[in-house]
């Protein structure tokens, strides 16, 4: 059986999305703002985000893993589901779940400005920087988490558990 613990409740999480989305609101006046969801953990982050933005925002999602050398660069991605958007010269705001080792975030951010981006932002509700391989500048951060394994609000262990609605550490 796995054991589940709560991390972080849902009303916690939903009262920082709205910050978050305060703060983008802000940011963003009378600019376009394409955002870009990353499958499939932030479904629901996203989901939620979009609906505390207060101006007309384009929505596209992408799924990718990256894998390799982290040294010499993000190391290479692996596109599943791209972006289905024209991307060029617009903001974009990449939407994650969790940045970890961060290197599928940076590999994103990277693939972005390859396809004519403006200007790349990086928003994630979950933030694990004890196994940090590449730096990333995270724009905007919900929660700044220990290095444990994670489930719920999107995030999985086996395609389970996506569908809690606050943050749980698991023990398998
Ligand atoms: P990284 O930053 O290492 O390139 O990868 C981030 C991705 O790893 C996330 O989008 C997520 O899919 C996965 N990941 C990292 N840490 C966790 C965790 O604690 N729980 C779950 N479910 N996924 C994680």
């Amino acid at each position: 059986m796995d054991k589940i613990e709560e991390l972080i409740s849902e009303q916690a999480i939903i009262k920082k999305v709205e910050e978050i989305g305060n703060q983008i609101n802000k940011d963003f006046q009378n600019n376009k703002v394409m955002i870009v969801s990353v499958l499939k953990g932030s479904f629901i982050f996203t989901a939620d985000l979009v609906r505390f933005l207060n101006f007309p925002v384009e929505i596209a999602f992408i799924a990718a893993s990256s894998y390799g050398a982290s040294t010499v660069s993000s190391g290479e991605l692996k596109i599943r589901y791209d972006i289905d958007i024209p991307v060029k010269d617009k903001n974009v705001i990449l939407v994650e779940d969790i940045i970890d080792t961060g290197l599928t975030i940076s590999r994103l951010k990277e693939y972005l400005y390859e396809l004519g981006a403006k200007d790349v932002r990086i928003c994630t509700i979950f933030d694990k920087p004890d196994r940090r391989e590449k730096q990333v500048s995270i724009d905007y951060c919900g929660f700044v988490i220990p290095n444990e394994f994670v489930v719920g609000y999107g995030l999985d262990y086996n395609n389970k558990y996506r569908n809690l609605r606050n943050l749980c550490k698991i023990t398998i």
